[in-house]
């Protein structure tokens, strides 16, 4: 079968086709918003914000909690869209739908419970109150669709704002769809937008734009720089999430066997598009040929292949320009270790690859690939493990595999970054804080606290004064 040409990039505005990785085959096509749908969706969200913020709290949660049973009614449909749409194995992307389930529903408990403080002082009464801030934009990347536009958009609503959501011209098909089940669930119309298009256009136009009270990005921190910048033209405050290249430290006390095992899913998972991929992997000098003989079999035992096949543990890269990406951090000349398999023929594939010994300076050690190609180097002590984990611009998470318990909170507490495991790789919760360290973002989403990233407190003194 002749393969479609992908136009590149997106155009301003019109249709734009949408390929799934593992065939190449265009699912569909979507419109891709342009300046002035842009402005529009704006303008109906603006006028939402009048009415949701003044919806009743316990109104609120009980249409959050709607949005959330009906996310829960479609999973499966919103997960085979991102198996077809972004390549996700059938089970990720299951877990990723029921997270915008159970985070929705978490933050479904916010509008009841977000009560300011009684601060005492002289001659009457002082109250704060959390005022949502207005329309929230949302810009998604194509590695996460659902869960990052989750994580921003059920505590921006929760708290009284209207948001306008973009996802990545590569994966608009489950925003769309949360867009429809946002309606379905009785959420009045304008108070979840969900626009298509290119960044450079929707997402610029997000940053520049006055009724748009803040901006959540998650990306490369190239942009995200660029959108920080933008926005400090207008003091409009930012979330972002972005770059990473995170370590997974192994001491020699460790369960050897147990870190070797689930070192290539803490790395491989989405194919290595993953921004908290453990894509460094230190191990103490002394046990590092040990280390090696238990990886090998177990990256050679990734199952690469058709997503939606449960039996699947990895699938397509997103795209041929990311495969070509990935391809460049691999030369001829590359000091591969050993490498898991791949599919031949149609589909963006690339095998699992673990490069050692590899030079400090060497790009696919420095630099965040977003694949599934992960460095192996050895460490002396302690001290040098943290130098080693520190020594990057990123700082997002990162593993500790030791059965000391000092030094593992010591060596959690030393390493600069957001979102640390010991004796796991879990970065994710969604009642717990998420976020980088140094070029690795700004704020932090999910837990308790992400609500103030979406309010301004408000100081009210009240004169008891006769
Ligand atoms: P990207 O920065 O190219 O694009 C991300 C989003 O920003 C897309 O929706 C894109 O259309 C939009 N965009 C692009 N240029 C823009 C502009 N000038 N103004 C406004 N919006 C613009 O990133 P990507 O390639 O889609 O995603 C990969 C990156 O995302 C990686 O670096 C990865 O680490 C990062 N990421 C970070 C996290 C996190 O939580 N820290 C999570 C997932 C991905």
């Amino acid at each position: 079968m002749p393969r479609p040409r992908i136009p590149a990039p997106a155009p301003a505005d019109g249709p734009w086709p949408v390929v799934n990785p593992a065939t190449e085959e265009i699912l569909t096509t979507v419109p891709m918003a342009g300046p002035a749908e842009t402005d529009a969706a704006v303008a109906r969200s603006h006028a939402a914000f009048a009415t949701w913020r003044r919806v009743a709290p316990a109104d609120r949660a009980r249409l959050l909690r709607a949005f959330a049973a009906a996310v829960d009614a479609d999973l499966t449909h919103l997960a085979d869209l991102e198996v077809a749409n972004a390549g996700h194995t059938v089970g990720n992307a299951r877990w990723e739908a029921g997270n915008v389930r159970d985070v929705l529903e978490y933050y479904a408990a916010a509008p009841e419970r977000q009560s300011g403080r009684q601060i005492p002082v002289a001659g009457g009464l002082d109250i704060t109150f959390h005022e949502p801030l207005g329309v929230v934009g949302v810009i998604v990347p194509w590695n996460f669709p659902m869960p990052i536009a989750g994580w921003a958009l059920a505590p921006a609503l929760a708290a009284g704002n209207t948001v306008v959501l973009k996802p990545a011209e590569l994966t608009p098909l489950t925003a769309i769809r949360l867009g429809e089940l946002a309606l379905e669930a009785g959420l009045p119309p304008g108070v979840l937008e969900v626009l298509p298009g290119r960044g450079d256009v929707v997402g610029r136009r997000f940053v520049t734009h006055p009724d748009v009270r803040k901006v959540v990005f998650t990306g490369s921190t190239r942009v995200g720089k660029e959108i920080m910048a933008g926005c400090a033209a207008q003091v409009k405050p930012v979330t972002l999430e972005l770059g990473g290249k995170s370590a997974n430290i192994v001491f020699a006390d460790a369960d050897l066997a147990r870190a070797a095992a689930t070192a290539p899913s803490a790395v491989f998972d989405n194919a290595g598009q993953d921004c908290c991929a453990r894509s460094r992997i230190l191990v103490q000098r002394e046990v590092l040929d040990d280390f090696m003989a238990l990886l090998e079999p177990a990256v050679k035992a990734v199952r690469v292949g058709d997503p939606a096949d449960p039996a699947t543990d990895m699938g397509p890269l997103i795209s041929a320009a990311r495969r070509a990406a990935v391809a460049g951090y691999v030369p001829e000349e590359a000091p591969v270790a050993f490498r898991g398999s791949a599919p031949d023929g149609p589909g963006f594939w690339f095998p699992p690859t673990v490069l050692a010994p590899v030079r400090p300076d060497d790009p696919a050690f420095t630099e965040e690939i977003f694949g599934p190609v992960v460095s192996v180097v050895p460490f002396a002590d302690e001290q040098d493990a943290v130098h080693i984990a520190n020594d990057t611009p990123y700082g997002l998470s990162g593993s500790i595999w030791t059965r000391d318990v000092g030094r593992a909170i010591r060596v959690a507490r030393a390493v600069d970054a957001g979102n640390l495991s010991v004796n796991s790789h879990s970065s994710v919760r969604y009642s717990t804080p998420f976020g980088g360290f140094k070029q690795s973002g700004l704020g932090r989403e999910l837990g308790p606290d992400a609500l103030d990233a979406f309010t301004e407190t408000k100081n009210v003194f009240i004169s008891t004064e006769e």
